[in-house]
């Protein structure tokens, strides 16, 4: 009995000495973090990193896999996988119900008018040269987001929950320096929060931006590097493939006739980009590896110049990729061109990887890493394959719930439809004396019985806690005001848009569109492959616990334990 006694007391002692030098091992390598560098790679879809394994080398996209925290199973939870509800999501650890991003555009009921997610009138571009101000040699928008723009204004002002950005800068006292930079506006603003500064590619001139909300006048050193004009230099140019086409799984897939040409830069290898004076020049950039190279020049500039990670402060760096994306709409991820910018931009990683040992030592930096949200083949291709899929017309849609509503005795019930949300005129209805409740559901009930589409949810529905998982990612992605009354979801690998100048897209609940890799890599973290269920909402947090601060403020999602083991 006494052994037994001494032998509890023994173990018990050695529990706690052991806790107790964990928690120690956690905060020295929470005091040795000087930067959080978070990676976004936008469209990067999970099984990309397995699919193109043999095409990388060791210190790129294998640095972080083989030496992090790797989490093989991570899924979006919200309905709408687009570009801002990812990004605003990773960042603040919530659902779109409660940060408010809903999707790239939404109908903005009070104007009568499409909003574009950041877009801010209150806060206009600051211009870098006179082209900008004067509105000449502007480049073409091919952005479907952001051509539905009213404004070139840009802020955070929209977002309503804190990011882990904002949440180191109420930490810090404001001495954390804090930059989000991206191929794309959204993407730089949503990850800064209120509290850090962004800058991203424009179109237009080749240029990296930013808005007054931001600064006054640009920096010196953005100044300088916009002066250089680096992108110029590959005009007239080709994008060829950077290895022996014997080297590609997907060698065969180059000319498929559903890719999208975006005007003389073709569907095959090599891709020309335009002259200097092309309007396209700049979107063909980014829907190339030159896209991410410029933003990864820029970067460097930007860790240079504002000296991140130089002191016991930590800084925080997000850079948000988008040329994964870029191509993927239009050539699909199942082309060669998606096997090239993958591999290309694992050069890319590996650059910035060494670029950051020598500035800011990874011994001192927490990286971050995931993505927005995945993305579908194309309907073609599936088609091609033997697996039933199309793309349904907007206006089929709108005409089939117009319908509907007739039959109920109003005439053009239909608002607006933007998919994937369709908003009802309420004022018909009222003046119908007819019960919202009962229009929406007879509508999102001859809308699910279209080829095409799985389940239209109308928007009354939410509030009772019935429904499945599908139904529970439509709540996640409601929010009064910008959401529309009824959500409509397309049947696997049917797209809600016609093919125009962009043939793929993403944004559906399924699988293909939720699933992305997270992966954590820094001093103390564990090298494993982690196979359980985990979400990107997790991600906020789990940074947040790394440093030992307070989850942000609205986050919903738990600390991920490997991370912090
Ligand atoms: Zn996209």
């Amino acid at each position: 009995m006494v052994m037994l006694r001494i032998f509890f007391f023994i173990t018990a002692a050695l529990t706690l000495f052991l806790s107790g030098n964990l928690t120690c091992a956690v905060a020295q390598n929470r005091s040795e973090i000087r930067l959080v560098l978070q990676i976004t790679v936008d469209g990067l879809r999970a099984d990309l990193l397995n699919r193109y394994e043999t095409g990388f080398g060791k210190s790129g996209f294998l640095y972080l896999t083989k030496n992090g925290t790797y989490y093989t199973n991570a899924l979006y939870q919200h309905a709408n996988t687009e570009t801002i509800v990812g990004h605003t999501t990773l960042a603040t650890g919530t659902f779109p119900s409660e940060h408010g991003m809903v999707g790239n555009v939404w109908y903005d009921r009070e104007a009568g008018e499409l909003s574009y997610n950041i877009e801010d009138v209150r806060h206009p571009l600051l211009p870098t040269r006179e082209d900008v101000t004067k509105g000449e040699q502007r480049g073409e928008q091919v952005d479907p987001a952001q051509k539905l723009s009213r404004t070139q204004g840009r802020s955070p002002a929209v977002i309503l929950a804190p990011t882990f950005s904002d949440g180191l800068a109420a930490y810090y006292g404001g001495r954390s320096k804090i930059f989000g930079v991206s191929g794309k506006d959204r993407s730089a603003v949503s990850m800064a929060g209120q509290t850090g500064k962004s800058f991203w590619f424009s179109t237009d001139n080749g240029d990296f931006i930013t808005s007054t909300y931001y600064y006054k006048a640009y920096p010196d050193w953005v100044r300088e590097w916009n002066r250089q004009r680096k992108g110029e230099k590959f005009a007239g140019t080709m994008w060829e493939l950077s290895a022996d086409p014997s080297t590609y799984l997907l060698a065969a897939q180059d000319d498929r006739p559903y890719e999208a040409d975006l005007r003389g830069y073709g569907r095959v290898f090599p891709h020309r980009f335009g002259d200097v004076d092309d309007k396209l020049l700049n979107t063909q950039l980014l829907v190339s590896p030159v896209g991410d190279r410029l933003l990864l020049d820029f970067s460097k500039a930007l860790v240079v110049n504002e000296q991140l990670g130089q002191d016991k402060i930590p800084d925080y760096l997000s850079i948000s990729f988008s040329s994964v994306d870029a191509v993927n709409h239009f050539f699909g991820p199942s082309s060669l061109e998606n096997e090239e910018v993958v591999r290309r931009l694992d050069a890319t990683l590996a650059d910035l990887f060494a670029f950051i040992n020598n500035t800011v030592g990874l011994k001192h930096t927490l990286i971050v890493f995931s993505s927005d949200h995945g993305m579908a083949d194309m309907p073609e291709y599936m088609t091609e394959l033997g697996f039933p899929a199309g793309r349904l017309d907007p206006d089929e849609i709108v005409n089939k719930a117009n319908a509907a509503g007739k039959r109920l005795g109003i005439d053009e019930v239909v608002r607006f439809f933007f998919r994937p949300y369709l908003y009802l005129d309420e004022d018909k209805i009222a003046s119908a004396k007819l019960d919202p409740v009962v229009v929406k559901e007879a509508i999102a009930n001859t809308l699910t019985d279209t080829d095409g589409i799985a389940l239209a949810v109308p928007s009354s529905s939410l509030q009772s806690q019935r429904g499945g998982p599908l139904m529970e990612s439509v709540r996640r992605n409601y929010h009064l005001s910008r959401s529309g009354d009824i959500y409509i979801i397309q049947e696997p690998y049917w797209f809600l848009f016609e093919k125009g100048p962009v043939a793929n897209m993403h944004g559906s609940p399924w699988r293909y569109d939720t699933h992305v890799p997270i992966i954590f890599s820094g001093p103390g973290i564990d090298a494993q492959t982690v196979n359980r269920l985990v979400h990107p909402v997790d991600v906020a947090p789990t940074i947040a616990a790394f440093l030992g601060m307070t989850p942000p403020a609205s986050s919903r999602g738990v600390p991920l334990v490997e991370v912090l083991q």
